[in-house]
């Protein structure tokens, strides 16, 4: 008999029971293992966690038939989530082990499958996009991580047909733009005011789904922080709201980051503040932390955050069986190349490189290789007759 395709549970992430399926038709819990999940009581799958369950899809992988298709795109997509967790961080940047937190996130399925699933479900919606990272005096347009994932997401949906409106700050326009530009992609961007206001609650109306990348977020006590625990509050648009409401309303919410303190760390909020370095404490008056309360549906942890949005892209293109949704190796050079033009800087340094978050250009340009081959191996078939 053939094992039931991988069930994906529904409601937000790191809300529901955090148990791995173990495909004999009931859900059997991860046994305990190390402090930091005594301390929470629920399993938080170190380490192994992904091993698990890959070993888990790969178990009911039937060879044949029904099924074949979902599974294989299950595997798809954990390697890729896998692949840009793979954290790569120079010394003096804070540093921690976000695959840990992006397990927590997986119990019930890949990260990147279920957002993608979940985006499918309602062809033709409004899609936002939320980005923009600037430092007054340091990066006063931003940083090349957030635009150049947020711009290759923006084709991908409208390739799909779906309405795409980009939001980022006033320093950020520029550089998102002409990041669109370079992929043939033009959408509406809409300039975030940096006060709480109206524009917070039209935002939350007009939109069927938020996608939120490298986008800061506030922490219990409503302050927003850099990665380096430093106060960011006045530089950026609080987001928090429209996607607070978003939820309220019952909106698909997605936030992806690598530090911590952006949108969607609310999901593992205590797993994140034991884990990542500034988590409980800053270097500011508030003293609480770096890590975000706000919630999403999915929350997607990742090494470095524009590696998450290719992803997010690759997904949709296994899903769709469109492989030309992906950024490609040249696109991503051609992007990182355009960002020292657009001083869209070097997270790592702040300095206009080759680099994205303190990781070499070159770095990031195989890492897309490798995503794209993932797509291309998986939509592909071979015959085999030895
Ligand atoms: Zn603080």
């Amino acid at each position: 008999m053939v094992a039931p395709p991988f069930e994906i549970a529904g409601g937000a992430a790191g809300t529901g029971p955090l148990q791995a399926d173990s495909g004999s038709g009931s859900p059997a819990p991860l046994p305990q293992r190390s402090p930091l999940e005594k301390k929470y009581g629920r399993p938080l799958a170190v380490k192994s966690g992904s091993r698990r369950l890959c070993r888990d899809l790969a178990d009911r992988l039937p060879p044949h038939g029904q099924g074949f298709w979902e599974s294989n795109m299950k595997i798809a997509c954990l390697n890729m989530d896998r692949l840009v967790n793979v954290a790569i961080r120079p010394q003096g940047m804070p540093r921690a082990d976000l695959g840990i937190l992006y397990d927590l996130c997986a119990q019930d399925g890949p990260v990147s499958y279920k957002i993608a699933q979940d985006i499918l479900k309602q062809p033709g919606a409004h899609v936002g996009i939320f980005t923009g990272a600037a430092v007054q005096d340091k990066m006063p347009k931003g940083e090349s991580d957030g635009p150049l994932g947020a711009a290759a997401m923006g084709r991908a949906f409208q390739m799909l047909g779906y309405q795409v409106t980009m939001y980022t700050e006033i320093e950020g326009v520029q550089g998102l733009a002409e990041i669109g530009k370079l992929l043939g992609f033009e959408a509406p961007i809409v300039v975030l005011e940096k006060e709480i206001g109206q524009q917070t609650k039209d935002i939350a109306q007009a939109l069927d789904i938020a996608v939120c990348t490298e986008k800061v977020g506030m922490n219990a006590k409503g302050v927003q922080h850099s990665v380096t625990g430093m106060n960011r509050n006045g530089m950026r648009a609080y987001v928090d709201p429209i996607i607070d409401d978003m939820n309220a309303m019952g909106k698909l919410t997605v936030g992806i980051g690598d530090g911590g303190n952006e949108i969607g760390f609310g999901n593992v909020y205590e797993a994140a503040r034991e884990l990542i370095v500034n988590g409980k404490t800053c270097a500011c008056a508030c003293n609480d932390g770096i890590v975000t309360v706000t919630k999403v549906t999915h929350l997607f942890p990742v090494a470095i955050s524009n590696w998450g949005a290719y992803v997010v892209c690759a997904a949709l293109a296994i899903a769709t069986r469109r492989p030309e949704l992906c950024v490609t190796p040249e696109e991503e050079r051609a992007m990182l190349m355009a960002s020292i033009e657009l001083e869209l800087m070097d997270g790592g340094t702040g300095l206009p490189r080759f680099a994205i978050d303190g990781v070499s250009g070159e770095a990031s340009v195989g890492c897309v290789t490798m995503i794209k081959q993932i797509v291309d191996k998986t939509l592909e078939t071979v015959e085999r007759h030895f």
